[in-house]
């Protein structure tokens, strides 16, 4: 929509222009028929000033209004693809979003960083390799975080094969 205000002012200068332009037919000495001349010129061009001003205000309203539908529809097509994801709970305060399930399609099981999901993208975390501590190390290609997901094991009981004496220990106790 075009400013109001703006277009209020050109008219006001237009109807300004049309008296002028009255008393310029009625003027009869060639210095007052000048003078009318300048006056209507000058009408004239603020009037049109007014009437450009009013069309830039409008291409950027346009402009705007398209950047929030294209933001709109991005936003339902994130809450839509969102919906497909629950916060999962790794052990130990870890936490990655996992698709629900039944949410698959034909897509394989991935996990998708917490901290982009939250700001509204979805990013897949990449699998590092194992850390030392029993956890699994992931990394968002996105935003750079490393998330080490599962419960942290002290070294001394992650060995398995066989299990060592001392869990041995601590399991009959
Ligand atoms: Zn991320």
């Amino acid at each position: 929509m075009p400013d109001l205000a703006m277009l209020a002012s050109a008219i006001e200068f237009l109807d300004t222009a049309f008296d002028m332009a009255a008393a310029l037919a009625a003027a009869d000495e060639p210095l007052a028929r000048q003078d009318q001349v300048r006056g209507l010129q000058f009408m004239m061009l603020q009037a049109h000033s007014r009437v450009l001003l009013a069309q830039y205000e409008q291409r950027d309203l346009v402009k705007a209004i398209d950047r929030l539908e294209a933001d709109a529809v991005r936003a339902a097509g994130w809450r839509q693809d969102a919906s497909r994801y629950v916060l999962r709970d790794f052990g130990g305060g870890t936490y990655a979003y996992a698709l629900r399930p039944g949410e698959e399609r034909d897509e394989p099981p991935h996990l998708l960083c917490a901290r982009c999901f939250q700001a509204g993208g979805k990013s897949i975390l990449q699998f590092v390799l194992p850390g030392r501590d029993g956890r699994r190390i992931f990394e968002c290609h996105a935003c750079g975080k490393q998330s080490c997901l599962g419960r942290a094991v002290p070294e001394r009981f992650a060995a398995t094969d066989p299990p060592e004496p001392v869990v041995r220990r601590f399991a009959a106790e």
